[in-house]
């Protein structure tokens, strides 16, 4: 039901709240807070950490294409891992596999420049702020450096307890846990928050955890891939989204 090629008009944003409320019985959409993705949403990261994947995937004799790495953005590395020791050798990988292969991506990725704020990300922060809203962010990452790329890059945007990083949930994404968990940080209701997701399973995760989600398009997939996981909304930049009417609706 939703495909559009260009930013969401006003009334496809009235008619995406409709469908929300019709779909989710026990509460009208009512924003609170917005829970952010960090890699392809909050920072331009997405191209560092598909290539490290690609070459470290090659290193230990399980291939993967920088393509498919977005195809997976958002599983725990060890998910990722996993799904490709099955293919290639038919098993699960081992504790020790697991440990060394996503060490040695974390050090090819740390290896890259440090990537950039997504443009228009700090705006669209800015802007759900000023419209009293609380936010929070929400990534599979387990980096330690994490918080402090979130204060240099969003200074007065994020505080400890807002973060759900790997380190809080059993179940990465698709999974919907890790966006419960963040739920729970902020203290809202599914039907009080919105979701901004860049990634296939991320919007998965968002939408079976019951929460308005919106998809922003920063990569290189096609927006049939993510559209395919019924987000509410698809824009195409964080730019675009900063100025939706979505964050001054109040149900
Ligand atoms: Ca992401």
């Amino acid at each position: 039901m939703l495909n559009q090629n260009h930013t969401p008009m006003a009334e496809n944003i009235t008619s995406a709240i409709a469908h929300y409320d019709q779909v989710h019985g026990r509460g009208h959409f009512a924003p609170r807070a917005v829970l952010f993705d960090m890699d392809g949403v909050l920072f331009d990261s997405m191209p560092h950490h598909a290539t490290s994947w690609a070459a470290v995937c090659t290193r230990f004799g399980l291939e993967m294409s920088p393509e498919e790495a977005y195809m997976h953005e958002g599983r725990t590395g060890a998910a990722t891992i996993n799904i490709l020791m099955q293919r290639y050798h038919g098993r699960e990988a081992t504790a020790d596999e697991i440990s060394d292969i996503y060490a040695a991506k974390c050090e090819a990725f740390n290896a890259c420049p440090e990537a950039a704020r997504m443009p228009g990300a700090y705006e669209v922060t800015r802007r759900a702020l000023a419209e009293g809203l609380k936010i929070g962010v929400v990534t599979g990452s387990g980096q330690k450096s994490l918080l402090d790329r979130l204060t240099a890059g969003f200074p007065d945007c994020f505080t400890p307890d807002r973060i759900v990083s790997s380190a809080d949930v059993t179940h990465g994404k698709p999974h919907p846990e890790p966006y419960l968990r963040g739920l729970d940080k902020l203290g809202v209701e599914a039907h009080e928050a919105i979701v901004v997701e860049n990634a296939p399973l991320g919007i998965r995760a968002a939408v079976a955890a019951g929460i308005f989600t919106i998809a922003v398009n920063t990569g290189p997939l096609p927006d049939d891939i993510l559209l395919a996981e019924k987000p509410n909304l698809l824009y195409h930049s964080m730019t675009e989204l900063a100025s939706s009417p979505i964050f001054a609706y109040r149900g």
